[in-house]
């Protein structure tokens, strides 16, 4: 068998969505459990929809992702250039040997005429005009014309297109490993532009080239390239080359399981369809991102393996180089894939807690120094070990975590309502105090403190705790609270004791 060859070809035409990030990992993940190639390939020949930035884009998403291409623009291989439009003379070569064999022709008509000939059709009831076999004949191109006429328009450098000539009435099939068998009739195809005006190619001639040149053994793309693919082969029988495999990806739909998803259904439910930012310079609109919005790579990266693939057991937490062990074709599903932020954070929260709380204290001194505080290492550690299994996205360890490092100025009232005893207030005092002479502040001895202040005074944790949690970090909700305590120092919680009792007693009225 070929060695595996596979390629990402995105067009940047706009930023990468998340159903092409999922293409570039099933490409890559194949690629790896079958010791090939994966190539980065930008096919950019469609001057119109270009992008400025959207290349960049591309780059730095799979590079987020840990996507990293064996070939592309950044790194060259045999098989270059990676940029189509880089190319151009190998798709005009290819263009020219087609003409020369009779499989493609020169087609003159202009827009205008063109236009005037739907119109016309239109007129007479035909909604669905299509330059083919039907009706080429009628129209100006090498096959209609005479080889002097011909001649004569190409030595005048009449604007032309080349058209691909496609045999009518025949059935083409091919294997596809997620769809099987799937025929297209070429009655439905038309001749399609291979070569456009401006002398590059469509993307049609371009892929099928670059495939074939670049040794592509299987062809794993989104499900509404199928229509394309019928094209595709016709076009590799006629330049007498072996297609590649081709393996159709189910699509991404809508969280309501309904229509394919997109990035305005994202932005109205609030939820990124986008690895990274994407800021629409032209239209002044921005697209929130995964990274943004405070999801780990990793995490990312498996939500998406299994939009469309699953392994076959129970398990679901893989890496990337476990997904790469057991990602098999087989095991895509044919179905559409239903977009569930729910559980992109459910992922995002195991790798949190799978995450070391030192590794984690980088991110945590990020998220509150961009919020204005500088913390030690050792604290952002002790934040990072405290919230992790509470949170599902990086920001909440500052949004959930905010009291660590500022005083608490909103005081949940309900539990203070129920728990709090102004009669109590005396011996409240002496537990501040108490806190305050402690000579070991860790969790423990802090507990061990409460615990004998409780067994002195005959109370119980559920009196005593809540009023502890809520003076010092404003709620009863959040992490062990003589963690907390720790975490926000001695003096700092012996006051916020003391500040809290005021205002539960105010509470109280
Ligand atoms: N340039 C096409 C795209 O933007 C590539 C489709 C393919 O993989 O053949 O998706």
């Amino acid at each position: 068998m070929n060695p595996v060859r596979v390629r990402f070809a995105p067009s940047p035409t706009g930023p990468l969505h998340i159903g092409g990030l999922r293409t570039a990992l099933y490409n890559y993940l194949f690629a790896r459990a079958n010791g090939g190639k994966f190539i980065l390939r930008i096919e950019d020949t469609d001057q119109k929809r270009y992008v400025e930035g959207a290349e960049q884009y591309i780059i730095d998403a799979l590079a987020w992702c840990g996507i990293s291409p064996d070939e592309g623009p950044e790194k060259e291989g045999n098989y270059g250039p990676y940029r189509q439009s880089e190319r151009r003379e190998l798709y005009a070569a290819h263009v020219e040997y087609l003409l020369q064999k009779g499989e493609a022709y020169y087609a003159f008509d202009t827009e205008d005429e063109l236009e005037a000939r739907r119109a016309a059709e239109k007129e007479a009831g035909n909604h669905n005009f299509r330059y083919g076999a039907a009706t080429r004949m009628s129209m100006r191109n090498s096959l209609s014309l005479s080889t002097d006429e011909t001649e004569e328009l190409l030595k005048n450098k009449s604007p032309y297109v080349v058209r691909f000539k496609i045999d009518p009435g025949q059935t083409v099939t091919f294997q596809d490993v997620v769809r099987n068998e799937v025929s297209f009739q070429t009655d439905e195809l038309g001749d399609q532009v291979l070569m456009k005006a401006d002398g590059l190619p469509t993307y049609h001639l371009a892929n099928i080239v670059d495939d074939h040149l670049m040794k592509i053994s299987h062809v794993i793309r989104g499900e509404e390239w199928l229509p394309s693919t019928a094209l595709h082969v016709l076009l590799y029988r006629a330049s007498d080359w072996s297609a590649p495999t081709f393996v159709h990806l189910p699509l991404l739909l809508n969280p309501n399981g309904k229509g394919k998803l997109s990035k305005r259904k994202g932005a109205d439910l609030g939820f990124p369809v986008f690895p990274l930012r994407w800021d629409d310079h032209v239209k002044k609109e921005q697209f929130a991102g995964f990274r943004e919005d405070g999801f780990l790579p990793e995490a990312m990266v498996n939500f998406i393996a299994f939009l469309g693939w699953n392994p076959g057991t129970e398990q679901e937490v893989f890496s990337l180089e476990e997904l790469a062990q057991s990602f098999t074709l087989d095991r895509i599903n044919n179905s559409g894939a239903r977009f569930d932020i729910e559980k992109a954070k459910w992922y995002n929260q195991q790798y949190l807690i799978a995450t070391s709380d030192t590794e984690l204290a980088t991110i945590v001194q990020e998220q509150f120094a961009t919020n204005g505080h500088e913390i030690p290492v050792e604290k952002a550690t002790a934040i990072a070990g405290l919230l992790k299994e509470r949170i599902h996205l990086i920001p909440e360890f500052y949004l959930e975590g905010k009291y660590f490092v500022e005083p608490v100025t909103d005081y949940e009232e309900k539990p203070i309502r129920k728990k709090w005893k102004p009669e109590l207030r005396e011996k409240f005092n002496a537990l501040a105090d108490q806190l305050s002479n402690s000579s070991t502040w860790t969790a423990d001895c802090i507990k061990e403190d409460v615990v004998a202040f409780m067994k002195a005074n005959e109370l119980g944790f559920g009196q005593v705790l809540p009023i502890l949690r809520v003076a010092v970090s404003g709620t009863v909700q959040g992490p062990d609270a003589f963690g907390i305590l720790e975490v926000v120092g001695q003096e700092e919680s012996v006051r916020r004791l003391r500040v809290g009792y005021d205002a539960f007693d105010a509470i109280k009225g």
